[in-house]
């Protein structure tokens, strides 16, 4: 009776603090990318932010404080567009205990501030079963929304996942027909995915590049529109940006990373007309040229080179969603892909835009998240430092809030 009596007692008590409001002092608050940063405090209530307080309003606040969280510089949370549950520190999710998988997704993800993350291609059940962990509270983690498994052309893997393991290889779709295609994209749809991710054009390692029949890339797309979903496709060059275009896809999850400058400007055109958004990945393309041993020189001309012909297209109102290929990239810091995005030309509230807001409104969930204001979910980033000083500080993260819970907080 008496261990009852406890039980019932420590319950209560957890729920009331989670009732219970809290709040942040910030010394700088970023409502919005395009609104004055104020000083002052934020007052949260369970998932929600409640207020935004100017430090010139008197009277705040005598809820508690995260003093953990305390004293930075307090941007919308992020959401990193592009990223994969593809390494091996997340294999057998189902499985794995519960602090291996905290710690794996802190790596990658939450000590960057990314409180959403969009899976463009993975091992689906394993990706869904790491999804449930996070959502039924076992594990600490950022929402995931995935694409699970992407189409790839008939006999059509691309020759840089050809060592990913050989049991992950088997599962990955490469329709040969319509019928085949619709099949899996339902499949995907059934198991509860957000997204559909096409590899329209993938790179065979002899010189020759493999390509979705547009049909068959129509299929996919159509399907997810028709669930008011989004696809994404991995374009590889320019060839393959114009099949993006000619089947309607919503999101590139690349630039045509290497073609040669200039990128024709009247498809960077039909690009941003269409209203299909680009995540740049410029820090992926560093990465690849280190790996293919190309002298220093060479991979900086062509790095610089890729970067202001992504800027062009920025400049040009093209909307740029952020992401990193983190999962396939190794080396999770995006502290160099905010410096090469500013060096493309994006201010840093152009980048908080691809960050936070634009994300908000490409998926519809501009009344609920993106911004710093009562009413929002309570998704934030607390900085070390203002990015207005450098695009660096987008990566000093000092704590990062998901629905009112501290997912991450330095030590
Ligand atoms: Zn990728």
């Amino acid at each position: 009776m008496k261990i009852l009596t406890f039980v019932i007692a420590g319950f209560l008590a957890s729920a009331v603090q989670a009732q219970q409001p809290w709040a942040l002092d910030a010394v700088k608050i970023y409502p919005a990318p395009d609104v004055s940063p104020i000083t002052g405090t934020i007052v949260i209530a369970g998932t929600k932010i409640r207020a935004v307080v100017a430090a010139s309003d008197k009277g705040t606040t005598s809820v508690p404080r995260a003093s953990q969280c305390n004293g930075g510089v307090v941007v919308a949370g992020f959401q990193n567009s592009h990223v994969h549950f593809t390494a091996d520190e997340f294999r057998d999710a189902r499985n794995l205990a519960a602090a291996e998988l905290d710690s794996a997704l802190t790596r990658m993800l939450t000590r960057y501030g990314y409180t959403t993350v969009f899976d463009i291609a993975s091992d689906r059940d394993n990706t869904l079963a790491l999804r449930d962990r996070i959502e039924k509270g076992d594990v600490r983690g950022p929402r995931i929304l995935t694409a699970a498994l992407p189409l790839f052309p008939s006999n059509g893997l691309p020759v840089y996942i050809k060592h990913m393991p050989t049991e992950l290889l088997n599962k990955l779709p490469q329709p040969s027909s319509e019928a085949e295609a619709l099949r899996i994209v339902r499949e995907n749809f059934a198991a509860g995915t957000d997204g559909a991710k096409l590899f329209i054009a993938t790179p065979q390692g002899d010189g020759t590049i493999k390509r979705m029949p547009l049909e068959i890339a129509r299929v996919a797309v159509d399907e997810a529109h028709r669930r008011h979903k989004l696809a994404f496709a991995h374009p590889t060059d320019i060839q393959g940006i114009e099949d993006a275009l000619e089947a309607h896809v919503d999101i590139l999850a690349h630039p045509p990373l290497g073609a040669p400058a200039p990128w024709p400007e009247a498809l960077m055109k039909q690009v941003r007309d269409a209203g299909m958004s680009m995540m740049p990945t410029l820090k992926l393309l560093q990465v690849e040229l280190e790996k293919q041993g190309v002298t220093a020189a060479v991979a900086e001309q062509v790095l610089t080179e890729n970067v202001a012909e992504f800027g062009k297209f920025a400049a040009m109102g093209g909307q740029v969603l952020f992401g990193t290929d983190v999962g396939y990239v190794t080396d999770y810091d995006p502290a160099r892909e905010y410096e090469l995005m500013a060096q493309a030309g994006l201010t840093s509230m152009q980048i908080l835009a691809s960050l936070t807001t634009t994300p908000a409104l490409r998926w519809k969930e501009q009344k609920q998240r993106g911004r710093i204001a009562g009413g929002m979910n309570a998704d934030i980033v607390v900085l070390d430092a203002d990015p207005a000083d450098s695009p660096r500080n987008f990566a000093a993260v000092r704590c990062a809030i998901r629905n009112g819970e501290i997912i991450y907080a330095k030590e």
